[in-house]
């Protein structure tokens, strides 16, 4: 099969795989990894007997703002995977008068089982109905996939949760063995799993992380989504389109 005739909010484009971020592109950034990077600060204050100090200088490391419950766009939380975020998060610990080996292992007792825990159903909120967007493209025949830096076992259950596990032909996780976004290596695996060439390709996210790569590796359609971690004026230099809701992503009719 050749490339399906799509509509992007207001664009025409033929592609044959479209290639979706997770966190703030299918599911709600905000209601998830705020809350979950605040219940293991308070842990590790509490248990560390450390004061707001450390609090806000964690969260400033981390690129959170406790005031407004937002992320930055294109900070630790939003973009990076979990080996990298546990390791700002030691080394804050570091800082703050902890021994390096005792900042690891508190980190990985108290930070990450909040951050690896799997997503409860409130925490899983679907930005839209990705389920019927998915279920259209895919009988459109369009290929779909996931590229997340986050691990496997929290989005597999977040797929799930969607209902769009027999939808998708790949899943790219943050602790996968084999590159990770933003490598651009990820989308040039996924386009020559089918014998593709990029510009077959879409890929759309929240963040500049995932836009930067989609450009840097020829797509032929960068799409920023907002609402999520990263704002219009963050995005905009990178997106080709920009959408409001995955829902904007339809297969139009032949003529
Ligand atoms: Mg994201």
């Amino acid at each position: 099969m050749g490339s399906v005739p799509l509509k992007v909010s207001h664009q025409h484009i033929h592609a044959r795989y479209i290639v979706f971020d997770k966190d703030g592109t299918l599911i709600d950034f905000h209601k998830i990894w705020g809350p979950r990077l605040v219940r293991g600060a308070l842990k590790l204050k509490d248990i560390c007997a450390l004061d707001n100090n450390f609090l806000d200088h964690l969260y400033r490391a981390l690129g959170y703002d406790p005031q407004t419950g937002q992320t930055f766009g294109q900070g630790p939380l939003a973009t990076a995977p979990l080996h990298q975020f546990a390791t700002i998060v030691a080394s804050v610990l570091f800082q703050f008068g902890l021994n390096w080996d005792e900042a690891c292992q508190l980190t990985k007792s108290h930070m990450s089982p909040e951050m690896t825990a799997a997503p409860s159903d409130d925490e899983i909120i679907a930005r839209g109905n990705v389920r019927s967007a998915f279920e259209a493209l895919s009988n459109a025949g369009c290929l779909l996939g996931i590229a997340t830096t986050d691990n496997r076992a929290a989005t597999e259950s977040a797929i799930a949760r969607l209902g769009i596990g027999g939808l998708l032909l790949d899943i790219r996780c943050g602790d996968d063995n084999g590159p990770v976004k933003p490598d651009i290596a990820v989308l040039l695996e996924l386009a020559a799993s089918r014998s593709l060439p990029l510009s077959e390709l879409i890929m759309v996210g929240d963040t500049v992380s995932d836009l930067a790569m989609a450009k840097d590796a020829g797509v032929g359609l960068s799409v920023g989504i907002l609402g999520g971690a990263g704002s219009e004026s963050q995005l905009r230099p990178y997106a080709d389109v920009l959408i409001e809701s995955v829902e904007e992503i339809t297969p139009t009719e032949l003529g």
